[in-house]
């Protein structure tokens, strides 16, 4: 395919592989930021290749994963409620609150809208007059832009029946609570491209300077991957402590100016709750004052909505470990056994993005034994010994 191709490329992955084995002196610790990268490495077979000379810690960049329960609970009660129809994702379905999924809810009666684009919900609410919809808008800066949008088209039609549940959160204060933690191992980050590309990376110039750690903004592609992983490397070895852009097809250092504007319009930044982090200092968004009666949370009389309920969660789940690096899923006692994907018991086993996930379709030290069948799902391994030939290698790359 063109443009996906080169980035594929099983000669090319092999050959960085080689390099960063061969300038990497000791086993330096970095953190992928991004759920989409974790997927990446796991299923391109990276971070079982290079485990002897990398240590990859999974990041919280999962926006489903650290959505609070009490919003999943909020989101769950409006749907039982006469006259209102919750309008989420396909992804936000199956995970868990503190006792169902939306999806149950749906099961026992609750009115839940499938939607492909906040815009949607705004057409539902349009055609739905008599109906409350309440948008559940999930997600990092990524998708911030597109909610401020429809935020911006219901003013503009003059709906009294369109809201948003809102659960952005934004990536880079994360980033600083994980390097102020006392218990922090992350010598270097691979950030996230896709909030790059709205963002920018001129903002990890003041992180970088502060917390002497490189930062490489990577695609997701498995030669986007490797090539932030040697950059990386090449920075620790040399003492560098600087931001890179290896994604520079998609990110330039401003970012997307009118996507940025729609969000400041739109939002202001607020401290926000995430899921095994606890309130971060300007995590998230919040609407504007201007926008407060978009809130589902003031229509609905839902006061203070995340201090009533534990942010942590009670459950077995040990997502907050997971979430924070500092468990890998697969030493989760629950994992592949108690919880799967068909019976997740947390966010991280279910989203699309979850490294719960990743481990279970992708990664060989998992278990139950079945995993083997999702082995086969691997698109490229970048094993020099791998026993597929790159003819056989680049066709069987495949489609995420
Ligand atoms: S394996 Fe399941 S129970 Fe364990 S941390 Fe992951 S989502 Fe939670």
């Amino acid at each position: 395919m063109k443009y996906v191709d080169e980035f594929r490329d099983p000669t090319t992955a092999r050959q960085l592989v080689a390099e960063i084995r061969s300038t990497a002196t000791q086993r330096w610790v970095l953190m992928e930021v991004c759920g989409g990268q974790t997927h990446g490495l796991l299923r391109h077979g990276i971070e079982s290749e290079l485990r002897d000379t990398v240590e990859l810690i999974h990041g919280p960049g999962c926006p489903v994963c650290v959505t609070p329960i009490a919003a999943i609970d909020f989101a769950q009660e409006l749907a039982m409620r006469d006259n209102v129809v919750v309008a989420s994702f396909g992804d936000m379905l199956r995970v868990p609150g503190s006792r169902n999924s939306l999806l149950n809810v749906r099961g026992a009666g609750g009115h839940l809208k499938i939607v492909y684009s906040p815009l949607d919900a705004v057409t539902l609410a349009q055609r739905h007059p008599d109906q409350q919809v309440v948008f559940f808008a999930v997600g990092f800066e990524t998708t911030a832009p597109a909610t401020a949008l429809a935020v911006l088209q219901a003013e503009r039609l003059n709906l009294k029946n369109f809201s948003l549940l809102v659960s952005h959160v934004r990536v880079q204060p994360a980033m600083e609570g994980l390097m102020d933690s006392p218990d922090n191992r992350v010598q270097a980050f691979l950030a996230a491209g896709h909030v790059c590309t709205i963002t920018g990376i001129a903002s990890y110039d003041a992180f970088v300077r502060r917390y002497k750690v490189p930062v490489v903004v990577t695609g997701f592609e498995p030669i986007d991957l490797l090539e932030g992983i040697l950059e990386c490397i090449r920075q620790l070895e040399t003492g560098r402590k600087e931001v890179s852009n290896r994604y520079a097809r998609s990110v330039s250092r401003a970012g997307n100016l009118s996507a940025q504007d729609l969000v400041t319009q739109v939002y202001e930044v607020d401290d926000r709750p995430w899921r095994g982090f606890g309130t971060i200092p300007c995590g998230g968004y919040s609407l504007r004052s201007e926008y407060r009666q978009f809130d589902a949370e003031k229509r609905f009389g839902h006061v203070s909505l995340y201090s009533q309920l534990p942010i942590l969660g009670v459950e077995v789940c040990r997502a907050a470990d997971v979430l924070a690096g500092r468990l890998r899923p697969t030493a989760c006692p629950e994992f592949g056994t108690g919880c799967t994907p068909e019976s997740p018991l947390g966010a991280p086993m279910v989203s699309s993005e979850g490294a719960c996930a990743a481990y279970y379709q992708y990664d060989s030290a998992g278990r139950p034994p079945d995993l083997s069948q999702s082995k086969s799902d691997k698109s490229i391994s970048v094993s020099p010994n791998s026993s597929s030939d790159v003819s056989t290698v680049a066709t069987g790359v495949s489609k995420k």
